[in-house]
């Protein structure tokens, strides 16, 4: 067991080595019912309670395979541009942990239902990594252990375990790629946006929400370092159950300054499992790693093969919506906007919102200024993501349209947003309640420009005699006497007017 956590510099580490990374992601199917019998996958229930003699491995419980978990695993590799297998079969995986209560896990081993394929990612200068898949493969998740009497939650010091086989059953596609080479010292990086894209690119399916935080996905980074120029891969160590994008992109980083430490002391990697601390940023050592024969896999004699016809394969190709990548592209081309700007909006969590802002009839631009300006600032503050905050698509669609009619200028437009957001009502009832229409009455206007233009003689002799620029300090006091509320550009041309000076 490795203890050391001395590192090297990123820089050093990159100076000697190249990382060979592995990402292996497991996303948990949003179906109704789990993978092998019909108890149901909804989360909170009190525990124990979905549960059946299959899920909960009595004897002579047989199991039957979910028809849809099988399609969301041939959409995921189609969408994975992987070959879909003509025929495989399930294997069980032998091992007993108490969250398991079948002592094996229902799984695919060497007849993978999908393999072979890749996923484009995109990296935050706008540029394109190619990740080549290995495979994606079904199984079912385990149950959950519950350590109690402890200080920490862990086994260690607890004084008994509750179980909740809720879970158990639960259908599990794991993604594998292949061995991550040539990212150099972007390699957490690419790992970083290879989870993210995948995440959207399952959302974008439909077949699961892949809420991280929720454990709806969760990723293993595998890496190891090798001197340059070397063809052999080191040994590796495997980050387990990583659940947020950032925790991956810190955990490939950590690891790589770890291995460069240990290597470059003339020491060993020892291939092991990791875990990965989020207040730290750094990883310790786990069990040491079984080989894939230490599980005797067998094929699962209770399930028929799993042979998709071709037919049926073609028509899932066909029911598949546009990739998350390709409608990237697209919004790019149509909004006229750079790779890095669209990679802001992607990092910002506004895309789906600013289409949607967009389809209730504001223009791409306007969109796009109130959720990367605004409404960004203003979740960041309270520390929500984008859509949770109180404010919809059709109301920020609503405000730009007021803007563009020239009843509200920038200014009242973001004293609306702010009223909306503080549950005030829609933007026309904040409008109405705050009083904040542009003053558009030329004769109010009017006469706010007179008295400006008599409360400064100077400024308008300034103005008259040529000074046009002079007219931004009576446009100031236009604007103040109206507390805002006036269309500055209209109030400038009054004031040209009045004094008898044309602009240019
Ligand atoms: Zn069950």
């Amino acid at each position: 067991m490795t203890t050391t956590t001395d590192l090297v510099s990123y820089e050093d580490a990159l100076a000697s080595y190249d990382p060979v990374m592995g990402l292996e992601v497991h996303v948990e199917l949003g179906t109704n019912t789990k993978m092998f019998c019909g108890c149901s996958t909804s989360l909170g229930a009190d525990p124990n309670t979905q549960t059946c003699p299959t899920c909960l491995g009595m004897p002579g419980a047989l199991p039957v395979v979910n028809a849809t978990g099988v399609e969301s695993a041939i959409k995921i590799g189609l969408a994975l541009n992987c070959e879909i297998a003509e025929w495989c079969r399930f294997a069980r995986k032998n091992y007993f942990y108490p969250d398991m209560p079948k002592n094996f896990q229902t799984s695919q081993y060497d007849e993978p239902i999908a393999f072979n394929g890749y996923l484009d990612v995109q990296l935050e200068d706008g540029e394109t990594f190619r990740v080549e898949i290995e495979r994606a493969h079904m199984e079912e998740d385990t149950g959950k252990s519950l350590h109690v009497g402890g200080a920490t939650g862990r086994i260690h010091g607890a004084s008994h375990s509750l179980l909740d086989y809720n879970r158990a059953g639960i259908p599990l596609i794991e993604i594998v790629t292949k061995p991550i080479v040539g990212a150099g010292e972007r390699a957490p990086e690419v790992a970083r946006a290879y989870v993210r894209e995948l995440r959207e690119l399952i959302r974008a399916l439909g077949v699961s929400e892949a809420r991280m935080e929720q454990g709806q996905m969760r990723c293993d980074v595998n890496l190891s370092l090798r001197p340059h120029g070397r063809e052999k891969f080191g040994t590796r160590s495997e980050t387990k159950n990583v659940n947020s994008l950032r925790s991956v992109e810190r955990a490939a980083r950590f690891e790589i300054q770890r291995h460069a430490a240990v290597l470059s002391s003339g020491g060993t990697i020892v291939q092991e499992t990791r875990h990965f601390h989020e207040d730290t940023g750094s990883t310790t050592s786990g069990r040491v790693k079984e080989e894939a024969e230490d599980y005797r896999y067998f094929p699962e004699p209770d399930l028929v093969p799993v042979a998709p016809s071709r037919e049926w394969v073609e028509e899932i190709r066909g029911s598949l919506p546009e990739l998350p990548l390709a409608r990237r592209n697209r919004l790019r081309e149509e909004w006229g906007v750079s790779g890095t700007d669209m990679q802001a909006i992607l990092n910002a969590g506004t895309l789906d919102l600013i289409v949607r802002t967009i389809e209730a009839g504001a223009d791409a631009a306007s969109a796009r200024k109130w959720w990367m300006g605004e409404l960004a600032r203003s979740a960041n503050e309270s520390g929500v993501a984008p859509d949770q905050l109180a404010i919809t698509p059709d109301q920020v669609a609503r405000v730009s349209e007021l803007v563009a009619k020239g009843e509200l200028n920038d200014k009242l437009a973001r004293q609306v947003i702010e009223g909306v957001l503080a549950g005030e009502g829609t933007p026309d009832e904040v409008v109405d309640k705050r009083g904040l229409k542009v003053v558009s009455d030329e004769g109010a206007l009017g006469t706010a420009v007179d008295e400006a233009i008599a409360g400064n003689p100077g400024v308008a002799d300034k103005i008259r005699g040529g000074k046009v620029a002079a007219a931004g300090a009576l446009v100031g006091a236009v604007m103040k006497a109206t507390r805002g509320q006036a269309d500055a550009a209209r109030v400038k041309e009054l004031i040209l007017e009045k004094l008898g000076v044309s602009e240019g």
